[in-house]
């Protein structure tokens, strides 16, 4: 089995209540257990134009599926959300990464892990210091030295 931690994120539609019921979804992904979610955290939005702030919070799940199969359940979630793609950081329903896949580092066509974007996001460090306040990065990084360095944006435990 693989540890692996997901962001979740929604700005759209009852936020709250999109990730409540994502995370219903995906205690129900097959060969994989959920063994835990931080709080939710209200965040500002980094995307183009004006958009509703975001909740985010970040999950633990146990897998026995390979990253793309948990990429591919995690996505047919988001589309049962109603997730529409169109602008990059549009608005949006449901967003689900996979932030950690174990130790791996994955760089495919469809997935970069860990994802190369949560360094830079604290309202994606701050949830994943919840669930593994020692977790150490597969390059060795620990997640406190990362969070010392984060850019403080706005973020509320909620
Ligand atoms: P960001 O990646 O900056 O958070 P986003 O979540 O808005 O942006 P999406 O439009 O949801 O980006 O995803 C675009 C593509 O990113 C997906 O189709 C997927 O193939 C790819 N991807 C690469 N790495 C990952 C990952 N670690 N988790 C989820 N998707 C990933
Ligand atoms: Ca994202
Ligand atoms: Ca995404």
């Amino acid at each position: 089995m693989t540890r692996c931690y997901i962001g979740l994120g929604s700005n759209l539609a009852d936020p709250a209540g999109q990730l409540r019921s994502a995370l219903d979804r995906m205690a129900e992904i097959p060969d994989t257990a959920l063994c835990g979610c931080s709080s939710f955290y209200a965040s500002a939005p980094i995307g183009p134009g004006e958009q509703p702030d975001y909740v985010n919070a970040v999950a633990c799940l146990e897998t026995a599926l390979d990253a793309e199969s948990l990429l591919d359940a995690l996505q047919a979630i988001e589309n049962q959300h109603g997730r529409e793609r169109t602008l990059r950081w549009g608005a949006r329903t449901l967003d689900l990464d996979i932030l950690l896949f174990g130790n791996d580092q994955i760089a495919s066509q469809r997935l970069s892990v860990p994802h190369p974007r949560m360094a830079e996001r604290n309202f994606v460090l701050e949830p994943l210091a919840e669930l593994a306040p020692a977790l150490i990065m597969p390059d060795g990084t620990p997640l406190p030295q990362l969070l010392a360095q984060c850019p403080a944006n706005r973020l509320h435990r909620l």
